[in-house]
């Protein structure tokens, strides 16, 4: 069986705003860099993948497009039934700068930077999914039992529930109504690890916590407000999805330090 010993340190665990650190190659695929430490967030959760940049020391740039975790560990932690812990995260270099990795080799120093509008609105979306499902979980208790799976993009998100009976408009307005109360309270949304592993992570906003790895902002606040919509998927499923009627995200906090977007900061934008 296939044992991978490299194991990428994760920043966005330890500093979610963090956007560019330097690293060290630790190998160098057909396609793909890995280091020893990376901010890029793997796709995984349901959330997308980071993109950004490597700059090399001779000044050259190359493009990532994708990140993913490989070789992780399979894992029994309570409560965490499908953890991959550890693991290295490939970096997927744009195919026209694949050239470049001939250029690199293991052992070269890089700086890995980042797109932060784009890391700041996965993170405003995932946080805005997690207020979706607390009100699904209120509206439709036998819905999450049945959860099938969810995306999470930077203009929105979406889960599928495995469910014979649909959910009415009246549903689909309470859900809508619970998540927006959460907005409108504008809790702290705290993430801290598992005391087993740090890939085993937790998400939690006034009392509900729910196992994620994914990435967060720091309030409910920011969000803004919150539309929810109803697709039926055909026979026993049903979507339901999260768009944002505010764009005024605030990337402040990956340029200014740990912060994390606070209440009302985007409250006045007129862009
Ligand atoms: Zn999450």
């Amino acid at each position: 069986m296939l044992s991978i010993s490299r194991c990428t340190e994760r920043l966005y665990y330890s500093d979610a705003f963090l956007y560019q650190t330097s690293s060290t190659v630790t190998k160098v695929g057909s396609d793909y860099v890995e280091l020893a430490a990376t901010v890029a967030y793997p796709e995984g959760g349901g959330q997308e993948a980071d993109v950004g940049t490597l700059e090399l020391v001779s000044g050259e740039s190359i493009r990532f497009i994708h990140a993913r975790k490989m070789y992780g560990k399979r894992a029994t932690i309570p409560g965490f039934p499908d953890i991959q812990l550890d693991g290295v995260i490939e970096h997927v270099v744009h195919p026209d700068d694949v050239p470049l990795l001939a250029g690199l080799k293991t052992g070269d120093e890089v700086q890995i930077s980042i797109d932060v509008l784009r890391r700041a609105q996965l993170s405003l979306s995932h946080t805005a999914s997690h207020l979706l499902y607390l009100g699904v979980a209120q509206v439709r208790p036998d819905a999450i039992d049945w959860t099938l799976g969810c995306h999470i993009r930077p203009d929105g998100a979406r889960f599928d529930f495995g469910v014979e009976q649909r959910f009415s408009l009246d549903e689909v307005r309470a859900v809508e109504q619970i998540a927006n109360e959460f907005v409108a309270r504008g809790n702290a949304v705290l993430t801290y690890a598992h005391p087993e592993h740090i890939d085993a992570r937790y998400w939690e906003c006034e009392a509900h916590t729910m196992p994620c790895g994914g990435t967060h902002i720091g309030n409910t606040a920011p969000i803004g407000r919150i539309a929810v919509r109803r697709k039926s998927m055909g026979a026993g499923k049903e979507r339901l999805s999260c768009q944002f009627e505010q764009a005024a995200f605030d990337i402040a906090p990956f340029h200014t330090g740990h912060a994390g977007p606070q209440p009302g900061h985007s409250g006045g934008g007129t862009s």
